[in-house]
């Protein structure tokens, strides 16, 4: 699956939740996080995303990695 990282932080652009094929993105309090049970992995968010904020799971940065569980996380209280 793909993961938003930390860049997302108060900058909240929505490109992409808008080319997102699967509807799979949805906003939090401070950013937006991707259901990677959902996710079909076709790149379209890291295209359009201003803060360059998603990777790939397997290319998410070292220090960004506690995001992974956080995007995942975000899914399952609601
Ligand atoms: Fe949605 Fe595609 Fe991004 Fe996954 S990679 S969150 S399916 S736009």
């Amino acid at each position: 699956a793909y993961v938003i990282t930390s860049p997302c932080k108060n900058e909240m652009a929505s490109e992409c939740v808008e080319v997102c094929p699967v509807d799979c993105i949805k906003e939090g309090e401070v950013m937006f996080y991707i259901d990677p049970d959902v996710c079909i992995d076709c790149g379209a968010c890291q295209t359009v995303c201003p803060a360059e904020a998603i990777y790939i799971e397997d290319e998410v940065p070292v220090e960004e990695s506690e995001y992974i569980q956080l995007n995942r996380k975000f899914f399952e209280k609601i």
